[in-house]
């Protein structure tokens, strides 16, 4: 039986449930999607019957927040900050993030247990206090765990990580979100969504072979790109949904997250109940099996999609083919039949220097046991990988499991190397010793992510993601222009084939079910106002945050331009990961790291920016706490979907505690969008797009009528160049409530009254 979840709580949970929809069907007398069942069903004020796609405001109630440790830091600091005695909804802390991947499971892990302890501490007696689950380094990926163990049908889970929706694949409406909005709903206070628009993915035809639900969600980011998803949540529906397990659906849910979707969602059927079952929720598929067809789009929907969602996309599983996206960017599809020439014709190089099976995408038992399946197939001709093949389990329970089935040694057999369960290199953790800063060269994942310096911190890494069946089989070619599905690698005398993977998303044995790791918060009140919460006055790596000054009710005058952002500029380059993990709790020291890994069209070079003051060219951070003590705002400047990637805030708070008074893109990737406004920074969009080309390092920016800023009206911005100016006109996003964050300074200002 589950430690984490209550078979009462949970009934509650589905009476609640079932009947809000009757009323609310009754209400809005139309067929729903089941995005649309779990948000109207989550409304914490307003009508399901006024709700416009892209216009309306949504405030909702979560049922769960979950966070990982390093954005939790910040998320816990701001609910500190709240008054409050204890978490108002269930919530979670998994430590994951913080581990490096150096040398080898065991050994990494106490490293990391001991280099970041008083993160570990601060966490697990803050989360003790207010009610929190804690999971400890080593318990596994907050998104696996949260699979295993805390998810079901119908939920509504917010997390401080943009891979949140990997709950998706089990029927939950699961959206990364900022530690702000965390704190908040921790706080009591209603989450608030513009309304997505609904793209409806039809799934026909089934999985077979090679091709693996990795391939269905590369496939919907070819089509979508990077872009494609924002705004908008991607509904799977069809008869291919039934050919993916409920593991397999969470990777691509996972994903959906690449395309900027709000989230992506499976209905439930009877791979859902099988997955409850195996993973101490029986209680769970109880109480819903008879109700599977409420939690999966109503009849006439399936009947009439185009009538119900915004878009349709249609993906026969039939045809999918199997292939590697990148480099720096998940939608550009090769198959593996065309890789030879891809390479070639860009002079990429082909060999592989290292392949990476795992992380929260794809470490599920069946990822492992058909990518294992490759491996014994390889092990049987006596063949060793190529190149090093490093293995991150998701959890301790698939850890556990694979272990006790013979899966790792079949990778152990093969030289593979196994890392803790954690991220590791999936979010830079990684000390890599094999090339130098700068050095050209080619990964393979199984991952999610491959901007550059995604995995190791080097621009010239070029990372392909591919399923975990295709990784693991290149890593015995060692070349990316080999095809393992067709190609063969000579040995002694003949030459050795691959057949196609077999696996299992079911152990037979089920699963090791574990809680190594589990702290379970202090439930009873009086013990809990005993428990001290743990910063060390003298940390680098955590301290309570400072107050962000109200607005003070005048017009932005001749503003600087600190950076003017080229082309693709994620939260990853805003506020990089990797080493200034270490001081995600620390406001001023991660604020060293602001704009290093983007390139700035005013020096022409990454991570820099001219100090107007001093004619002296340094990091982004030097120059605005020079312009800050020299009591002078700036904005930056970015082009389309700028603040794309991770949910992280700290992209947001950096320049806010630095001084900057508003960004200014072409547009804004949503999460990051809702960030800035939620530290009080104005993120405002060109309303022609050109205008950007106006900026140059020397204008002074005034951005004008900020007195009746309203949901509705537009902005004024007069650029002054060198004795010239220009009027262009800037759009924002801001709803009421919103601009009432902008004057009181931040939305944590707004809730502290
Ligand atoms: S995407 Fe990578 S960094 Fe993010 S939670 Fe998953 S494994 Fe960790």
């Amino acid at each position: 039986m589950s430690r984490v979840i209550s078979p009462s709580q949970v009934e509650k949970f589905y009476e609640q449930f079932f009947s809000s929809l009757k009323s609310i069907k009754q209400l809005v007398g139309r067929p729903l999607t089941l995005a649309e069942k779990i948000l109207f069903t989550h409304l914490a004020k307003g009508s399901a019957n006024n709700v416009e796609r892209g216009k309306t405001i949504l405030y909702l109630r979560p049922d769960r927040v979950i966070m990982q440790d390093a954005t939790a830091q910040m998320a816990l600091l701001q609910f500190i900050t709240s008054g409050r005695e204890s978490s108002q909804v269930p919530a979670s802390v998994h430590c994951d993030h913080l581990i490096r991947a150096s040398e080898g499971s065991h050994r990494d892990l106490l490293k990391a247990i001991d280099e970041n302890k008083e993160v570990y501490d601060f966490l697990s007696s803050a989360s003790k206090k207010f009610g929190i689950d804690f999971w400890g380094p080593g318990a596994g990926i907050i998104h696996q765990v949260v699979l295993e163990k805390y998810a079901h049908p119908a939920a509504l889970i917010i997390g401080t990580d943009s891979h949140t929706p990997n709950a998706g694949g089990l029927g939950c409406l699961a959206i990364g979100v900022g530690g702000a909005d965390a704190a908040e709903v921790m706080a009591g206070l209603p989450w608030t969504l513009l309304a997505p628009k609904l793209i409806g993915v039809h799934l026909t035809g089934s999985l077979s072979s090679w091709v693996s639900p990795k391939d269905v969600i590369l496939k919907v980011a070819s089509i979508l790109t990077v872009k494609g998803g924002t705004g908008k949540i991607l509904e799977y529906f069809g008869p291919g949904v039934r050919s993916i397990s409920a593991t397999g659906r969470a990777t691509i849910t996972n994903m959906g997250a690449e395309l900027g979707a709000t989230t992506s969602i499976f209905p439930c059927d009877e791979n859902t109940l099988k997955y409850l079952e195996l993973t101490e929720r029986k209680f769970v598929a109880d109480l819903i099996s008879k109700h599977l067809s409420e939690l999966q789009a109503d009849p006439s929907v399936l009947d009439h999609p185009e009538d119900f969602f915004d878009e349709i996309l249609e993906i026969n599983l039939n045809d999918l083919e199997v292939g590697w996206v990148g480099p720096h960017t998940p939608d550009l599809f090769t198959p593996v039949s065309k890789m030879r020439d891809f390479l070639t014709s860009n002079g990429y190089p082909k060999e592989i220097r290292y392949a990476l099976l795992g992380s929260c995408t794809n470490s599920s038992y069946e990822d492992l046991s058909r990518a294992a399946s490759i491996a014994k197939q390889a092990a049987s001709a006596g063949l060793k990988v190529k190149i090093p093949l490093l293995i991150t389990p998701g959890s301790d329970q698939i850890l556990k499991t694979i272990e006790r089935d013979g899966i790792l040694d079949i990778f152990f057999s093969v030289d593979a190397q196994l890392l803790a369960n954690a991220c590791g290199p999936c979010i830079g953790m990684w000390d890599r010793k094999d090339i130098k800063k700068g050095e050209l060269n080619t990964i393979v994942t199984s991952y999610n992510r491959n901007f550059k310096k995604r995995n190791d911190g080097n621009e010239e890494t070029l990372a392909f993601i591919g399923s975990p069946e295709l990784v693991t089989a290149i890593a015995f070619f060692g070349t990316l222009d080999a095809n393992p599905l067709t190609d063969s690698i000579p040995v002694n005398s003949h030459h050795f084939k691959f057949k196609e993977p077999i696996g299992s998303f079911a152990p037979e044995k089920g699963f090791v079910i574990s809680y190594d790791g589990y702290q379970p918060p202090e439930l009873d009140p009086q013990k809990r106002s005993t428990i001290q919460i743990i910063i060390d006055p003298g940390s680098e790596r955590l301290a309570l945050l400072p107050e962000f000054e109200p607005w003070d009710g005048k017009d932005f005058e001749d503003l600087i331009v600190l950076f003017k952002a080229v082309g693709k500029c994620t939260t990853d380059h805003i506020s990089p990961a990797g080493p200034w993990l270490r001081y995600r709790g620390h406001l001023d020291k991660i604020s060293n790291n602001l704009l290093l890994g983007a390139y700035n069209a005013f020096t022409n070079s990454t991570g820099q920016s001219l100090n107007l003051l001093t004619g002296q060219v340094s990091t982004p951070s030097e120059v605005a706490r020079h312009y800050k003590e020299a009591n002078i705002s700036w904005v930056i400047v970015g082009e389309e979907n700028y603040g794309e990637g991770s949910s992280r805030e700290h992209a947001a708070m950096t320049p806010r505690y630095l001084g900057c008074k508003a960004v200014i893109g072409k547009s804004f990737a949503r999460i990051h969008e809702t960030n800035l406004k939620k530290q009080g920074v104005l993120p405002l969009t060109f309303c022609n797009p050109s205008d950007y080309d106006l900026i140059t390092q020397n204008s002074r920016l005034c951005i004008l009528g900020l007195q009746n800023l309203s949901e509705s009206n537009k902005l004024k911005c007069v650029i002054k160049n060198e004795g010239q100016s220009v009027e262009i006109i800037l759009q924002h996003s801001l709803a009421d409530e919103e601009i009432e964050w902008f004057k009181k300074g931040s939305a944590l200002n707004m809730f502290k009254k």
